[in-house]
């Protein structure tokens, strides 16, 4: 998809707000700890390359991907710091994470003898990095049996691998309630004492782990994902326990502002006619950007005030109702602070059902991202 770079419309990345949030978590944890920026999903729609070429400067100890591809991007961006796979990758594109000194999540005996079948009969130059996943509780990858993990830790002495790291996910760090958080803990401690020795690297915690639990973090290092962002992994139900700084604005200019004579109607459908003349401003932004038309009828920032949405969001626009005639070319704030007033992902995310992640992974790459730092 084409970045729209000549349209008045754009995510705002504020780069320092993401190293505060990574600082603030640093200063939380017991010293020497490690903290492996998340930044599948383009950085959670911040932008993956700047976002990780910003954090390498800041001194990150590695960075967590979903697919192979996304590992890529950054070893091709020249990114040299540790990147690790959290999906299961397929063997046949291993070799590929081989070459690039991407680490691989792996979570059963099967894959570890394909790839080893695989790197013989090839000879591929370099070991592959492993991270073994633990299923303690998340149902979705890696290893719930002590003996499989057994055998696993065997085949894992063939030099094609480097045994690097192990880690668990879970499911329920971010609730009031912990007895499946405890669950959880209690398996990861099972299946970690059958390493005789452990990786460099042992990693459990997650954002909300990092937040609420950090007194039950064991392992040297954090996946911070959502909380890098200045995102509370809860949304509304836990109150963050760091000052985290939200990082993702997303501005436009009106590009059209008009007079509505009453009895007029605006947008697909004809669902919002004006009551009595009043002035409505067009936005270039619409669903196709990610801005949801569940938003229709929602609110935006126009000088620190709140204004509603008028009519159906539409896929590339949608139109706003001002306090009074507006020149074109202001500003509107759709996600993000304006004056005293604040539209957050997290309230974005309540008003469409949704959770906050989801608001900052939708906004679609035709939206350019501009950055301070
Ligand atoms: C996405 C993901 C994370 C980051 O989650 P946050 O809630 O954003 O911190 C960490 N670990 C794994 C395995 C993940 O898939």
């Amino acid at each position: 998809m084409v970045t729209a770079n000549l349209r008045d419309a754009q995510v705002e990345v504020n780069l320092a707000a993401i190293r505060h949030n990574v600082a603030a978590q640093r200063q939380a944890m017991p010293a020497g700890n490690r903290i492996f920026g998340v930044v599948k999903a383009n950085a959670y729609g911040h932008g993956a390359v700047a976002v990780a070429q910003d954090l390498s400067s800041a001194g990150i100890d590695g960075f967590c991907v979903a697919a192979l591809d996304e590992g890529l991007e950054l070893r091709q961006a020249g990114l040299t710091e540790l990147i690790l796979v959290l999906g299961i990758t397929p063997v046949q594109y291993a070799g590929t994470a081989a070459e690039n000194d991407i680490s691989l999540t792996v979570g059963d005996v099967d894959w570890l003898k394909a790839y080893q079948q695989l790197a013989h009969a090839v000879s591929i130059p370099k070991p592959l990095k492993i991270h073994l996943g633990f299923d303690t509780g998340m149902g979705r990858i890696g290893f719930t049996e002590p003996a499989l993990l057994k055998e696993a830790l065997e085949l894992l002495k063939d030099p094609v691998f480097e045994f690097e790291g192990c880690f668990t996910h879970f499911a329920t760090a971010d609730e009031a309630n912990d007895a499946y958080f405890k669950q959880q803990i209690a398996r990861w401690h099972e299946l970690l004492a059958v390493l005789p020795t452990l990786p460099p690297y042992v990693h459990m915690a997650n954002s909300a782990t990092g937040l609420w639990h950090p007194d039950q973090i064991t392992g040297n290092t954090v996946r911070m994902g959502i909380s890098m962002y200045g995102l509370n992994p809860s949304g509304t139900v836990l109150p963050a326990t760091l000052d985290l700084q939200p990082a993702l604005a997303v501005t436009a200019r009106l590009t059209f502002v008009k007079q509505l004579k009453a009895g007029r109607s605006v947008s697909y459908g004809a669902t919002y006619t004006a009551k009595q003349d009043e002035w409505i401003g067009t936005i270039p932004v619409g669903y196709a950007d990610g801005y949801t038309r569940q938003l229709s009828g929602y609110q935006v920032l126009i000088n620190g005030q709140r204004c509603d949405l008028v009519g159906r969001v539409c896929m590339d626009q949608m139109m706003v109702r001002l306090p009074q005639e507006l020149p074109v070319g202001t500003k509107v704030t759709l996600l993000g602070r304006d004056g005293n007033d604040e539209i957050t992902a997290t309230e974005l995310a309540e008003k469409t059902g949704i959770i906050n992640y989801e608001i900052l992974t939708s906004l679609s790459p035709r939206l350019k991202r501009i950055y301070k730092s």
